[in-house]
């Protein structure tokens, strides 16, 4: 999973995503740490893992991981090729969701571009960048399909759609909000990689004061919440600087820092687990003396696509899956006796994984 960090300049976006690169390199254990400067790996936090791990005597313990990808330079005018331009807005196009950074901490030392702290405002000018982004694409596909248009009736009401999605978002609304009961027309609309079309997550940039209420008494973290409410979005409250300090403790030291600030999980936390949730996804655990692992997975997601999630073979050679739940394993003190009592099931290929399912891939070869 991919989420892509956006937001004006000055509004505290490196300084996020410095504190997820700095505490995603204190975990290690996954294979590509460091691909590139503008992308930061950070495990998923899991307390599930380690207890299995206990279990088993497992001498690696890998987490389900999410990539950020800081895409700075998002600026008034980027889509018109301001700033650094339209580069970015490629770099967008294949993340999952986005991570919208809206300032909501005063501080007369850090300048705001566009004079003073309004995250509404704020949101519409990056919104407007990407809304003009999307345009660009759709035009593209209508010049595309215009031609074939008049002998083909497929094409024909594909054009019909562009047109009405094109109109859309000249009304300066977003594609998410634009709804079709046809599904043709939903399986177009997910193939043009809108960047209106993916799911937002808002996290409100406070000072250190504002955490401990989480934002709710500053108005403009509570004008953030209702236009969250209004457009299907999640906002989350954070304070950039303090999880950039946070990222630089050792774990003892963060879980009494946190106390100090009367929270119970750091903002890069909550941040992981709201993306997870809006995004539909579960964790199924794999548990054995090598290796006990976190595997990402869509909600609904049946047994053998899950297998392949490990590898293509596990997937074309599914026979079933052994499963049990990680809290009745757990209870159980050993996977024998949770057998014993009947607890392992035997699944087949309609099996719909459950998030904190333990399973053992059964598979030809
Ligand atoms: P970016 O341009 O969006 O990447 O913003 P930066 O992360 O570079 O932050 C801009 C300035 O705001 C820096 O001087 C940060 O130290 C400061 N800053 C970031 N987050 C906070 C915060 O939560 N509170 C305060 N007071 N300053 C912050």
């Amino acid at each position: 999973m991919k989420l892509g960090i956006v937001g004006l300049p000055n509004v505290g976006k490196s300084t996020l995503f410095n504190s997820l690169t700095k505490a995603g390199a204190e975990s290690a254990n996954y294979p590509f740490c460091t691909i590139d400067p503008n992308v930061g790996v950070v495990a998923v936090p899991d307390a599930r893992l380690g207890l299995l791990a206990d279990m088993y005597h497992s001498a690696k313990v890998t987490p389900a991981v999410i990539e950020f990808v800081d895409i700075a330079g998002l600026v008034k005018g980027a889509s018109k090729g301001e700033g650094l331009g339209n580069q970015f807005l490629a770099n967008i196009r294949e993340v999952d969701a986005i991570v919208h950074v809206v300032r909501c901490f005063e501080d007369p030392n850090v300048i705001h571009v566009d004079g003073s702290v309004d995250p509404i405002r704020d949101i519409e000018t990056i919104n407007l960048e990407l809304i003009f982004s999307d345009l660009e694409i759709l035009e593209r596909r209508i010049s595309k399909t215009v031609r074939g248009a008049r002998n083909d009736k497929t094409l024909a009401k594909e054009l019909e759609l562009l047109n009405r999605l094109k109109a859309w978002l000249e009304d300066g609304k977003m594609a998410s909000g634009f709804t079709t009961d046809d599904e043709d027309e939903q399986a177009w609309l997910t193939s043009y990689n809108l960047l209106t079309y993916k799911p937002v997550i808002f996290a409100a940039n406070v000072s250190e004061d504002d955490l401990a209420d989480d934002g709710a008494s500053n108005p403009h973290v509570e004008a953030v919440r209702k236009y969250a409410a209004e457009n299907g979005s999640e906002v989350f409250v954070i304070c950039a600087q303090i999880e950039e300090e946070i990222s630089e403790l050792d774990d003892d030291e963060k879980s009494m820092f946190l106390e100090d600030l009367g929270l119970k999980e750091s903002g890069l936390d909550k941040l992981i687990r709201a993306s997870y949730h809006l995004l539909g996804l579960i964790s199924y655990l794999t548990a054995g003396e090598t290796e006990t692992r976190a595997w990402t997975i869509t909600r609904g997601t049946k047994a053998p696509q899950a297998a392949g999630k490990i590898h293509s073979d596990f997937e074309r050679g599914f026979i079933r899956a052994e499963v049990v739940n990680y809290q009745d394993l757990l209870d159980c003190g050993s996977y024998s006796a949770a057998k014993e009592k009947g607890l392992v099931g035997l699944e087949g290929k309609d099996y719909v994984v459950k998030d904190g399912d333990v399973i053992l891939f059964r598979f030809n070869v």
